[in-house]
């Protein structure tokens, strides 16, 4: 580019309608002599020889893969570079929170083409038996799902350790197999753990933020279920007090039950069910649960259950306790305050991804800095031309809004443009919501539009392109969202097109820029349980510092 720069200037000179060569041969030797600008890295270089000093570094981008691709060449970084961690990066965002900056858009390259939770193979037989599992949960599970033959990442962490009874927490990256990281182990425990009660007593506890996400898991363990001869059962909220109570009351009872804190709440209210047979309770989407909106109703679920101490308790035969479970994509903030009260939190083992909290390197993400009346039309876009670069893929697309009023809005648009389509959001009534992302997952319909109700825990391995229409609101449903393409599983890596329009958008977009350019994790999310202070340590600061 050094020495084809100088001739690039001169011909953008030439071709300005209204530049300095225009009609020079006609107007005489009166015009204005042609302006020749120097280009910048030469004008840099110049100058620092001048001072004396050594010439300044400039990265001039050459062919080649690319980490990042701007719109602005100069943004682009190539895929061999990494900006060193105190190292200031030229963000192709930089200047997009003023209004000029509209239209312009760079990508964070996809730079692998596996999904990084599932290692390549290593060795013969299954590799699931090496990791504590009896034969009669493997056929259980080859009977289940066939396509399941090497453990991912994280179920080669989780299972040992849950399968000697420790309380666990695991955070890994979305889409990397936690379902099974705990199924499999705990399901094995509860085949050596007798039933005790004749009344409606689960023997174990999944709780799970969503209806649909509550369906997800029933199907899972229900399959594994049936080889083990055990029996699992779902209550979500929304449908009436009778189906709670019909489906803790059918014979035979649940072993398994999966619950979501609402309808669990409500059922232990009214002593329809009871948590004192516990063998095992699992926080799935631990983060959410946390949440402010379900912290009060877990907190009572956690009160009314009978969590181990320590180890001896788990294997006590006269009075046995649960082992606790909390999973989840993105690392719970006040979890150390909460299980505080429950458990002693030396006896909880964590377990975190090396990648957690990092922008995912198998799945391409664009972001365009768009007006907001722009996103429509946009939007219709890239509906339209679903599919097209991939002839036979599914072209199913997830498009992420951050209200049910944006859903159901854009829903009458693309009504008025004829794509088919189906709506998720939470304020829909529960009849209605039954059984939309299934019937999105079967492949009834191809595009789902929803809030981050859907950004949680659902399998979808038929997505291809998420679209962000409402860039969201925080680091962690970024996160979420994008974990819906690129999982273990998925028919095609898929990628990820983010809108962004307003100030506060720029400020995360930079962060996950940052992050890509440094190939760090997304900052400011916890990865570690904070120890919530005792009161006499707090006294006893507060004494001293006084
Ligand atoms: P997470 O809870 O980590 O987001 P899931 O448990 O929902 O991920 O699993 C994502 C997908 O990966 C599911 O479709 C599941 O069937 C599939 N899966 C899980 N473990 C394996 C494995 N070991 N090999 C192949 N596919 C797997
Ligand atoms: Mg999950």
């Amino acid at each position: 580019m050094g020495l084809r720069a100088p001739f690039h200037f001169l011909l953008l000179l030439l071709r300005r309608p209204g530049g300095p060569f225009r009609g020079l041969a006609s107007e005489g030797p009166r015009e204005a002599l042609p302006v020749i600008r120097i280009p910048q890295p030469l004008k840099l270089r110049r100058e620092a020889r001048a001072r004396g000093g050594p010439a300044p570094r400039v990265s001039v981008p050459r062919p080649g893969p690319l980490l990042i691709a701007a719109r602005r060449p100069e943004f682009s970084q190539p895929l061999r570079f990494t900006v060193g961690r105190w190292e200031r990066a030229p963000l192709a965002s930089r200047g997009w929170k003023h209004r000029r900056s509209r239209g312009d858009h760079f990508s964070i390259e996809r730079t692998h083409r596996l999904v990084p939770a599932l290692p390549e193979e290593s060795g013969t037989g299954s590799a699931f038996a090496a990791l504590g599992l009896q034969p009669r949960v493997l056929d259980a599970l080859c009977q289940a799902m066939p396509s399941v033959v090497r453990p991912t990442w994280v179920q080669r962490r989780a299972i040992p350790p849950l399968l000697s009874g420790h309380h666990l927490l695991c955070a890994a990256e979305t889409g990397s197999g936690k379902t099974l990281s705990y199924l499999l182990p705990l399901l094995q425990r509860l085949l050596r753990r007798p039933r005790l009660t004749t009344g409606p007593a689960p023997r174990g506890l999944v709780l799970v933020p969503s209806r649909e996400l509550s369906e997800q898991v029933r199907a899972v363990a229900g399959s594994l279920g049936q080889g083990l001869e055990l029996c699992v059962r779902e209550i979500g909220g929304g449908r009436g007090m009778g189906s709670v109570k019909s489906q803790l009351s059918k014979e035979p009872l649940a072993d398994l039950l999966v619950a979501t804190p609402g309808a669990l709440w409500k059922a232990l209210k009214r002593q329809l069910v009871s948590l004192g047979q516990l063998c095992f309770l699992v926080l799935d989407e631990a983060d959410t649960l946390l949440d402010e909106s379900f912290l009060e109703l877990v907190e009572y679920i956690l009160s009314k259950s009978p969590i181990a101490e320590n180890r001896e308790e788990l294997e006590d035969p006269f009075n046995p306790r649960a082992q606790l479970v909390l999973v989840g994509a993105t690392f719970p903030e006040g979890v150390g305050e909460l299980l505080s009260k429950v458990t002693d939190l030396g006896n909880l083992t964590t377990i975190t991804s090396p990648r957690l909290h990092c922008v995912m390197p198998h799945v391409r993400q664009r972001f365009l800095r768009l007006k907001g009346s722009e996103k429509v039309t946009e939007l219709i876009q890239a509906l339209k031309h679903r599919g097209e670069d991939n002839p036979g893929s599914s072209g199913a697309i997830l498009v992420f809004c951050n209200s049910s009023s944006t859903v159901n809005w854009l829903g009458y648009i693309l009504d008025d443009h004829k794509i088919p389509h189906l709506r998720l959001q939470g304020q829909m009534p529960a009849t209605m919501r039954a059984g939309i992302f299934q019937s999105f997952q079967n492949g009834t319909k191809d595009i789902l539009l929803c809030t981050d109700i859907a950004s949680r825990g659902l399998d979808s391995t038929r997505v291809e392109l998420v679209i962000n229409y409402d860039f969201p609101p925080t680091l962690q449903d970024y996160i979420h969202r994008a974990g819906r393409v690129g999982r273990v599983g998925s028919e095609v890596l898929g990628s990820v097109l983010s809108f962004v329009t307003h100030r506060w958008d720029v400020d995360l977009v930079q962060k996950i820029e940052l992050a890509a350019r440094r190939r760090r994790s997304l900052p400011g999310i916890k990865t570690f349980v904070k120890e919530p202070l005792e009161k006499a340590k707090v006294m006893n600061r507060i004494i001293n510092e006084t």
